[in-house]
């Protein structure tokens, strides 16, 4: 009965990150609560939203201690890291515990890892330290990048702990550059209310959003037919590929193909922009049929792409409606960090080295799955 404690304050948390898509996009983010004794910890599972976690599902019990003793072991590597992490769940659940369990297992009892739009413009920004050391008063800890999974922890761990001798306690609040923020200690409320002082931080350097921003006018007409003649043609021209297309419901989406030349140059800030759409968005116009727009494409189709029909708004393609709804959301905060961006600094993209490092782990993922017969 005493672990319901635990689990209440991870529902709490996780509803509190998940119901706000400028926290977290898709299934992005993650959640965990460890018990007072230290041996076991609640973490939200893979393949679920933080909004899907409530009292019964969406989350896997983990041996604390052997996550500890294999993040500090040090023979630790991709494989072994992947392995442990299957190892460490408690009980018969089938689901797994996410690739960064390793550092939720390293830091304070309670720890809420977002991607909130208005601290990412800060870790998306050239400078983004400096700026946020002026607006908070306080020196931040810093995560450089690292491909997210097994190099990340590793990183988070090794800072936390330089952090920790020199302070004699773990650090409260990090930052992951071009990725998201942790916000950590002993309670849910304190995780919560940490989430909202950085965000207010980013509303004061940045400004606040245009009250626009998330509404939902949904596509005119032309756009909605020509995604719909476009998924029909992917689906006759690629017979063995799962293609589905839908035009954005986004008005700041819609709008941003006002200016097509920004949207082809909008690159990835973020590893789930890479997941998500590969960082490639492809030009069309409405006038263009799809037929011609697919024969005339250079070099073949990734899985998952957007299209920016020129004046008229963005259609995402991609294996499932469930994976382009995602798609939609790491894009639209994508561009929103963008526009805070635009008004204070310049943007720090992810360099292309890094790039074609998710890009080939993501084809490995999509090769064991395909091996499992999962898609
Ligand atoms: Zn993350």
């Amino acid at each position: 009965m005493k672990e319901s404690v635990e689990i209440k304050e991870l529902v709490k948390i996780s509803q509190y990150a998940g119901s706000d898509i400028l926290l977290v996009q898709g299934g992005g983010g993650n959640a965990s609560v460890k018990s007072r004794d230290k041996r076991k910890m609640w973490i939200k599972a893979s393949g679920f939203r933080l909004s899907e976690v409530t009292d019964e599902k969406g989350y896997v019990v983990t041996d604390l201690r052997s996550l500890v003793s294999l993040m500090h072991s040090k023979k630790m590597n991709h494989k072994e890291f992947s392995g442990g992490l299957k190892l460490s769940v408690i009980g018969d659940s089938t689901l797994r515990p996410s690739m960064e369990t390793g550092f939720h297992a390293v830091l304070p009892r309670v720890v809420l890892h977002t991607n909130p739009v208005y601290v990412n413009a800060f870790a998306c920004m050239e400078d983004g330290e400096l700026a946020i050391m002026e607006v908070m008063n306080q020196e931040m800890v810093w995560v450089k990048y690292k491909p997210p999974g097994f190099e990340l922890s590793v990183e988070v761990d090794r800072v936390c702990r330089g952090y920790s001798e020199l302070n004699g306690h773990l650090p409260p609040d990090i930052i992951l550059r071009n990725h998201g923020f942790i916000a950590c200690g002993d309670s849910a409320d304190k995780v919560i209310s940490s989430t909202g002082k950085f965000v207010d931080a980013g509303k004061r350097f940045f400004g606040e959003l245009h009250s626009d921003a998330l509404l939902c006018t949904g596509p005119p007409d032309k756009l909605v037919k020509w995604a719909g003649e476009m998924e029909k043609s992917l689906q006759e021209h690629f017979k063995q590929i799962s293609y589905f297309a839908r035009a954005t419901k986004y008005s700041t989406l819609l709008d941003a193909a006002l200016d097509v030349e920004m949207l082809l140059e909008s690159g990835p800030l973020v590893p789930d922009d890479v997941v998500y759409y590969s960082g490639k968005v492809l030009p069309a116009e409405i006038s263009n049929s799809s037929e011609k727009w697919i024969s005339t494409r250079p070099g073949p189709l990734p899985g998952r792409f957007i299209i920016a029909v020129e004046g008229y708004g963005v259609v995402f393609v991609g294996p499932s409606y469930k994976t382009i709804d995602t798609m939609e959301e790491n894009f639209l905060a994508n561009i929103l960090v963008r526009t805070l961006i635009s008004g204070r600094g310049s943007i720090r993209s992810l360099p292309p080295d890094e790039i074609e490092t998710i890009l080939n782990m993501d084809a490995e993922k999509y090769r064991q799955a395909l091996a499992a017969k999962d898609v």
